[in-house]
């Protein structure tokens, strides 16, 4: 594939909805995009067409990664996913590891450079780059992407499936569902390629937030004080009483509660506990990796080494000053007394809210906020070494719309790649074309 990164196409080369052809893949995402690129390999003749619901394709691409696009990420494996079985996303991912994943963007002329924790952006750090160059693909492989085409059904029919869009009827022989999920749904991703999924027989696995921030409640609004502070926490969800997951990495206080990696790979939890009526809580350790045990034998020895040190200025040590000032206030304890004269009582206090600190979470941001979508199309409807349906022959299903969610770090359009290359691998041996 040579390079396009100067090839500076309209967003989408709006075109007439043909009568038939043999591929229809629904939507113009990271998923179906990339399928069109790697179906047009396998099948060099044949004809396929993307439609998309949204007026131009790769609205969220656009937006993601802060306007960047965290593409993949240089270590990806199925542990960094939540969702269906392991081992059918395992074979998944393996079928275009990440290492190719870069490889195949350095031939669309967007060569990616890694950054904290693996991730990987484009070296121009322009998501629009990104999606340019995959719409420029596609055109390259001669696939017209319909915009405006939203698809409202399938039916299956002798022969194929008769779709029905908003711009009119399409008989396609094969169809590839690449309609992602429910989040950010003012991009066109509004859930309703479920509709058309368990329309053609899926049972759908109940769908929540995921990859979201989440509001705090309470009569004591102090999160708002804290507002922009960040700082590396383990957070816990509990659910029943018993630890659903326990995280470490970045908190983010924010005007309206908690964000940040840690937040928002948690909340997928949070909102499945949720769905499933448990009782939910959640706590933070401003000290992750250490018990209340060790921080009160910590801070009960630290007085012998520094008799003259303030309250707060010890805490201080431990998490962001602001941090400290509102526990030391929450736990009632005057931030400027000598630690020489804490008491036995108020240290334990104190270590407390810094070990097992509740937070009154009030909800999630819900789908408007959320990167990603849990929930979907359960993945053992599909053969995993093809993206076909086992329930709906010639249906194939990529990307978010299957009951698999990432975590913070690329890992979400990882699988979107990965899936569509499965499904181009799938295409190029089916019977029907
Ligand atoms: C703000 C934000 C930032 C993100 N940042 C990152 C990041 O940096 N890295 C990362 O890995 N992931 C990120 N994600 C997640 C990532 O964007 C998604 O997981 C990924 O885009 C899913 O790809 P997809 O093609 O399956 O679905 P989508 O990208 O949602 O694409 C689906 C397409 O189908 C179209 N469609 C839907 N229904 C119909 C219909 N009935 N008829 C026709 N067309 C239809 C939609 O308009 C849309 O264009 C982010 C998400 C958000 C919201």
């Amino acid at each position: 594939m040579s390079s396009q990164s100067s090839n500076r196409l309209p967003d989408s080369p709006i075109t007439r909805l043909p009568d038939s052809c043999d591929v229809a893949v629904v939507g113009a995402g990271a998923a179906g995009l990339a399928t069109a690129i790697f179906a047009r390999r396998v099948l060099p003749s044949h004809s396929i067409v993307v439609l998309e619901g949204a007026k131009k394709p790769g609205a969220k691409i656009l937006i993601s990664g802060g306007g960047r696009c965290n593409v993949t990420n240089s270590e990806v494996t199925d542990a960094d996913f939540w969702g269906g079985r392991r081992t059918i996303v395992r074979q998944i991912l393996r079928a275009l590891p990440a290492a190719e994943t870069i490889a195949w963007f350095r031939e669309m002329g967007v060569p990616l450079h890694e950054e904290a924790g693996g991730k990987l952006f484009p070296n121009t750090n322009r998501a629009r780059d990104v999606v340019d160059a995959l719409v420029a693909g596609v055109a390259a492989a001669g696939v017209p992407i319909v915009a405006n085409c939203r698809v409202l059904e399938a039916v299956r029919e002798a022969g194929g499936f008769r779709v029905t869009t908003s711009r009119g009827t399409l008989d396609a022989r094969v169809l590839v569902l690449a309609t992602g999920g429910r989040s950010l749904p003012k991009s066109g991703s509004d859930g309703a390629g479920y509709a058309v999924a368990e329309h053609l027989g899926h049972g759908i696995v109940a769908t929540t937030p995921g990859l979201v921030p989440f509001t705090l409640g309470g009569s004591n609004p102090y999160h708002q004080d804290l507002a922009g502070v960040s700082h590396d926490v383990e957070l816990t969800i509990w659910a029943q009483d018993a630890v659903a997951i326990r995280l470490r990495g970045a908190l983010l206080w924010t005007h309206f509660g908690i964000s940040g990696p840690v937040a928002l790979d948690a909340s997928r939890h949070w909102a499945r506990a949720r769905l499933l009526g448990h009782d939910t809580r959640v706590t933070v350790n401003f000290c992750p990796g250490q018990s209340f045990d060790d921080l009160d034998r910590r801070l009960a020895r630290l007085p012998h080494d520094r008799p003259k040190g303030s309250i707060h200025g010890t805490i201080a040590t431990l998490v962001p000053a602001s941090v400290a000032t509102l526990l030391l206030r929450e736990v009632g304890v005057e931030p400027s007394g000598e630690l020489s004269h804490l008491s036995r009582d108020h240290r334990r206090r104190i270590v407390h809210a810094l070990t097992e600190w509740t937070l009154e979470v009030s909800d999630t941001r819900g789908y408007n906020y959320a990167e990603v979508t849990a929930g979907g199309v359960a993945l053992t409807d599909i053969d995993p070494s093809t993206m076909r349906s086992r329930i709906c022959p010639g249906l194939y299903l990529v990307g978010e719309i299957l009951d698999v969610d990432g975590r913070v770090g690329g890992f979400n359009f990882q699988w979107a790649w990965s899936s569509a290359f499965v499904a181009a691998r799938g295409l190029s041996t089916d019977r029907r074309l």
